[in-house]
């Protein structure tokens, strides 16, 4: 269940399965839309990634601007992160 602070998020803070993309063939970061390689592929370890997966742990993509804008959101700073 969303806690409040989760639900006033600019985005869904968890999408299900049909709100992932509006078309399968295209790879996109569920939050901001931008296809997916076009932004930097970001990784973060796997504790941290939980706490803001866009699937409530099941994956998903997010871009860089927005896996920040979600650690931000839970006041989460200073994560470390590989860059592809
Ligand atoms: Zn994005």
């Amino acid at each position: 269940m969303a806690s409040e602070r989760e639900i006033t998020y600019k985005y869904p803070w968890i999408y299900s399965r049909a709100d992932r993309s509006p078309d399968d063939n295209i790879v996109a970061c569920y939050d901001c839309r931008l296809p997916y390689p076009e932004g930097n592929d970001c990784v973060i370890d796997n504790e941290i990634w939980d706490r803001i997966s866009p699937t409530g742990g099941e994956g998903g993509i997010l871009c860089a601007n927005c896996m920040i804008g979600r650690l931000h959101f839970l006041d989460i700073y200073n994560v470390e992160a590989r860059l592809w």
